[in-house]
């Protein structure tokens, strides 16, 4: 087994070198564990990125297991989502896809064995009761009347639970610890819950379930996991991780160690949060560009390798922080600007006339990235009519128009200089059409008496070009944090999706869902997986050009 062998390394990596030099592990085993609760988000990218890339790395393995253990929650769809996105973000789990219900049976057993060493108990306290015995951080809590039963009165108890002869809220099973530890997580800690509800594998076997920290360190141990990577706020769960383990039969010691959330800024990451945004009719779906989950960033653009590299770029520590969302911005930038073919685009379409332009179409041959020649050129059709951009045209000059301003010359884009010379308006003072003449000497040539033209426009074809819909978005909260505002879903950009109607070149008839270019002077755009067609051409924006980066705060 060879030590990792990348060049950007971090606390976890050491630990494992350290492990296999003193031959703590021989192989290395980790493992996912998503709840299938919701689609994955960026924040599950780093922990893929981590889990998978150690497998990778060390020659070892990672399991896909899915934590199903509250079936009111769960659900197949996810299940789904869940592995697609894994496999989309370049990575393999080991063998089969895991479950911890493969595990019930086993886990049954060890409740069991616990209440017969006199190390667990059935509670029938009703939940207002246990949880007002929990204490608090400064004052430690109450034993239950029940913690005193019998070891038989207890498996007693535990088989009518199972049998069904208990309501939901009328019994649990809690490990006896200790009511007085300074980690509330160790005072008496739930293992097992009634819930009649069907599981999605088991459907009416079983109505109880295990807690989420029985369950994972006895999945952990049952698959040889070596190394039990989670995020901080499991940090006092460690605790009752190793206790149980410690406590059963076992002879297998997974070790956990935590590491910190992904946070970014203008986002929230919670999939409660984001089913509520769903829910609430804030956002239209799990997959709507706007949140971070996998599948909204790559409806919008992104690619899988551009978040790895922002999953590479972050790293992985143990401060809590928030990451601001423009360096994820620049990873999907970079990845497009050297990938992506450029097209023109017009958003804000106004019409212009060339009129000492003698013949209705020429036929310009256009490279499709100015640095690689391997790309490719494309035919785009220049005419007597074009339409502009709105925004890329001004009546008076000022210091910073980089456009077409009246009486005055700019280029258009891999074509000729042109001057506008007049312009009509409609009742209301809108521009309506800009007339202008070309210097038919400059197609991509400077003019020949030397003079200096600034500024360079998109254009199209207002014969050939084709209509579009562009989507652009933007952050979808007003703020930078708002996962700590209570009322998030008050705080909605109310321009965080603006629908445009435009033009593209006649070239992006071909344009294929899901596949990205550059509209010149506008941004990145990927045509939508789902409601772009030949018919109706659709353009989500994924990113902008220029970089907003401030600092990157790791
Ligand atoms: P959420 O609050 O979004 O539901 P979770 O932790 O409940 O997150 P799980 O499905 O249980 O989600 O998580 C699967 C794995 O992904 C866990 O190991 C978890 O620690 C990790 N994970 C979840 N969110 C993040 C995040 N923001 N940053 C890094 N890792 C995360
Ligand atoms: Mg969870």
């Amino acid at each position: 087994m060879n030590n990792i062998n990348i060049n950007i390394t971090n606390f976890i990596h050491k630990i494992i070198d350290k492990d296999l030099s003193t031959c703590k592990c021989i192989n290395v085993h980790t493992r996912f564990p998503p709840e299938p609760n919701g689609y994955l988000h960026i924040g599950h990218a780093k922990s893929i990125y981590l889990n998978f890339n150690i497998a990778k790395n060390y020659l070892g393995k990672c399991n896909l297991r899915f934590d199903d253990t509250n079936p009111d929650k769960e659900d197949v769809k996810y299940i789904n989502a869940i592995q697609e996105d894994i496999k989309w973000l370049g990575f393999n789990w080991s063998g089969n896809v895991k479950y911890s219900s493969d595990y019930f049976n086993n886990i049954y057993q060890y409740a069991i064995e616990l209440i017969k060493k006199n190390l667990a108990y059935v509670d029938q306290s009703s939940p207002d009761v246990i949880k007002k015995y929990r204490g608090t951080l400064n004052k430690s809590g109450k034993n239950s009347p029940y913690r005193s039963n019998t070891i038989k009165k207890n498996l007693e108890l535990f088989n009518k639970m199972r049998l069904g002869e208990f309501e939901e809220g009328k019994a649990c099973l809690r490990a006896k610890i200790d009511m007085s530890s300074p980690f509330i997580i160790m005072r008496d800690p739930i293992l097992y819950r009634i819930k009649f509800i069907d599981h999605h594998k088991l459907g009416n076997k079983w109505c109880i379930y295990p807690m989420y920290d029985f369950a994972h360190c006895v999945s952990d141990a049952l698959e040889g996991i070596t190394h039990s990577l989670c995020t901080l706020e499991f940090q006092d769960n460690r605790q009752l991780y190793n206790w149980i383990l410690n406590n059963i039969s076992i002879n297998y010691y997974p070790k956990q160690y935590e590491f910190s959330r992904l946070n970014l800024t203008y986002t929230v990451m919670s999939k409660r949060k984001l089913n509520q945004l769903i829910t609430k009719n804030k956002v239209k779906s799990w997959d709507d560009p706007r949140i971070p989950t996998i599948s909204g960033l790559r409806r919008k653009g992104y690619t899988a390798s551009s978040i790895r590299e922002f999953c590479k770029r972050i790293g992985v520590t143990k401060q809590d922080n928030i990451i601001q969302i423009e360096v994820l911005e620049s990873c999907i930038r970079n990845d497009l600007n050297k990938n992506a073919p450029r097209a023109m685009a017009v958003l804000n379409p106004v019409k212009l006339i060339i009129e000492n332009m003698p013949i209705n179409k020429q036929i310009l041959t256009m490279y499709n990235h100015p640095n690689k020649t391997n790309m490719g050129t494309r035919q785009v059709p220049f005419s007597r009519e074009l339409y502009i951009d709105r925004n890329d045209f001004y009546e008076k000059a000022n210091q910073q128009c980089k456009g077409l301003v009246l009486g005055k010359e700019v280029r258009l884009r891999n074509a000729y200089i042109i001057k506008a010379n007049r312009i009509d308006k409609d009742l209301n003072g809108n521009i309506t059409t800009i007339y202008c003449t070309y210097d038919i000497n400059t197609l991509n040539t400077n003019p020949i008496d030397g003079r200096k033209i600034k500024g360079v426009i998109h254009w199209v074809s207002l014969l050939y070009g084709l209509k579009a819909e562009f989507r652009l978005y933007d952050h979808l909260f007003t703020i930078p944090n708002p996962s700590i505002e209570k009322n998030y879903l008050e705080i909605i950009n109310p321009n965080s999706l603006v629908i445009k109607n435009g033009v593209v070149e006649p070239s992006l008839i071909t344009a294929k869902s899901g596949k990205s270019y550059q509209f010149e002077r506008e941004g990145y755009f990927c045509a939508d997986i789902y409601d772009h067609t030949s018919k109706k051409l659709v353009f989500n924006r994924t990113v902008g050009l220029k970089n907003n980066l401030v600092k990157i705060n790791i």
